[in-house]
């Protein structure tokens, strides 16, 4: 072996830079022209194969700047960009370009932010992450927390910490089987699908999840929450959890939350908050009361990369006594020697969460938080805010579109072409009419849109997560929707004519 060893993966300086440096002009232009791009190709999964070729794995190595110039001029061209200013489906952001920079560093430093040891600084700065997230939604509890893959991650690690602290006291060593009283968890029929797969992934089950109905404001009803849960004690159940959502992902509803807090004091039940897309609004000041209880919350699940614009993965999960945590996650097996270091202030994420070894995701949560602060990120969400209520006014006036629903940043509203009050089985037609729409807007790549069900109407849903998006780009908006709505109603009337 030679002395020096020279490999086929490492990189000298000049390569890096030559790399690099091409590279990153070629993100700055992307970024630069994303506007003038189609927001999706609506290429399909076969087109792409042969785009992509399929040779086997390559024997023999490449150079760097060959396959990264590839690789970028692959992605830049053949994919869908949430960073678009049109972009508005599901639940995510445009990524914030300080993200970006901040995995590429995060990356080249590659701290294992699982033990102390192996994250001296990422641990510190993570540290200080989940203080500024608790602090920029007004929970202002000692809290600690953990940053996560996303809100699903989020919301099991908390569900989790609320079995452990509420449930049976043997359940770690005797698991949930030995439980006599069956464990029971409380949320709205709005919940995310998030509780189902934990009910069956943690050991309670489906049945286990009391679907609670809600009100004419789509809030939870608070007052049949505190009834089946007397009915359920009175039936010698084990309620644990009541789940409270601030901000549901189809329509933006934030539930009661102080109403909440109040029953599970009363109850002794743990109160977790699903905020994975609302609860940034909180910082808003106006928006406050909205979110008022939140304070009293036992874990808050928040998610970095809707609302406050990470690039994806960041979710981050809030407990108000960590100690939740450790109790959960926490074992020591012997080959560990990250304890001995008695500091008040040493803290092993890995006894916080699912992870053993963990990336360093709260870099570009953290930069941003700083590149924005707190006044940037009130402007970004008001405005987010303003524009989703602008789509929704202009839908109003629009004698084609019916404006169904508007909170916080997410706009409800469906196409109803001209004559279309006359049809028998309206409602059917218009279903079918904005599904088959929603359809062609999703592929043609003018805007993307994603759909919600709001009292048995199926209607086209923006959801506005983007620090990009103009007022211009809303008003376009519903010229693109109603342009081909009249398009697709056409196909519908030929294809039933036939
Ligand atoms: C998006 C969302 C989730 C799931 O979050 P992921 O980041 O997609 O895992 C859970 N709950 C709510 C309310 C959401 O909006």
């Amino acid at each position: 072996m030679k002395k020096n060893r020279n490999t086929p993966i490492g990189m000298g300086k000049r390569e890096f830079r030559k790399s690099g440096y091409q590279l990153i002009d070629q993100i700055a232009h992307f970024i630069d022209s994303i506007r003038e791009q189609p927001v999706t190709t609506g290429e399909s999964p076969g087109a792409l194969q042969q785009i992509l070729g399929n040779e086997l794995l390559p024997e023999e190595g490449s150079p760097a700047n060959e396959i990264l110039s590839r690789a970028a001029s692959l992605l830049f061209n053949h994919s869908l960009y949430n960073g678009h200013p049109k972009f508005f489906g599901y639940i995510t952001s445009s990524p914030a370009p300080i993200g970006a920079l901040g995995d590429l560093l995060a990356a080249t430093v590659n701290p294992n932010a699982g033990a102390n040891i192996l994250s001296p600084m990422a641990t510190e700065i993570e540290k200080q992450t989940i203080k500024w997230l608790a602090s920029m939604i007004g929970y202002s509890t000692p809290c600690g927390g953990i940053l996560v893959s996303g809100g699903n991650m989020a919301n099991f690690t908390a569900f989790l910490a609320a079995r452990t602290a509420k449930g049976p006291k043997t359940i770690k060593e005797e698991g949930i089987a030995n439980d006599s009283q069956k464990m029971l968890v409380y949320c709205s029929t709005t919940t995310h699908t998030w509780i189902d797969k934990a009910a069956v992934l943690f050991g309670l089950g489906t049945r286990s999840i009391r679907w609670i109905g809600t009100a004419g404001d789509q809030k939870m009803n608070n007052q049949l929450l505190e009834q089946t849960i007397m009915e359920d004690l009175e039936k010698g159940y084990h309620p644990l959890m009541v789940i409270g959502t601030a901000g549901d992902v189809s329509t933006g509803v934030v539930d009661d939350l102080e109403g909440i807090a109040m029953i599970c004091k009363k109850y002794d039940l743990w109160f977790h908050i699903d905020g994975a897309y609302g609860i940034p609004a909180a910082v808003v000041p106006e928006l406050q009361p909205l979110f008022s209880g939140i304070e009293q919350a036992d874990s808050i699940a928040l998610d970095p990369h809707k609302w406050l614009y990470a690039p994806l993965e960041a979710g981050c999960t809030l407990v108000k006594d960590p100690n939740h945590l450790t109790a959960t996650f926490s074992s020591h097996p012997v080959y560990y020697n990250f304890s001995h270091d008695e500091e008040p202030e040493t803290l092993n994420f890995y006894e916080y969460g699912f992870q053993n070894s963990r990336g360093f995701r709260a870099l570009k949560v953290w930069l941003s938080l700083q590149q924005a602060g707190r006044k940037g990120y009130i402007e970004m969400i008001r405005e987010d805010i303003q524009l989703a209520g602008l789509l929704y006014k202009l839908a109003r006036k629009h004698h084609e579109l019916e404006a169904v629903t508007n909170h916080l940043s997410i706009t409800t509203f469906r196409f109803v072409p001209a004559g279309s009050s006359e049809r028998k089985n309206r409602e059917a037609y218009l279903n079918k009419l904005n599904e088959a729409l929603l359809n062609e807007l999703q592929k043609g790549g003018e805007l993307f849109l994603s759909n919600a069900v709001v009292n048995g109407k199926y209607c086209l849903r923006a959801c506005i997560v983007n620090f990009r998006t103009s007022k211009k780009d809303i008003e376009e908006v519903i010229d693109i929707v109603v342009r081909n709505g009249h398009r697709v109603s056409e196909t519908l009337l030929k294809e039933k004519s036939s």
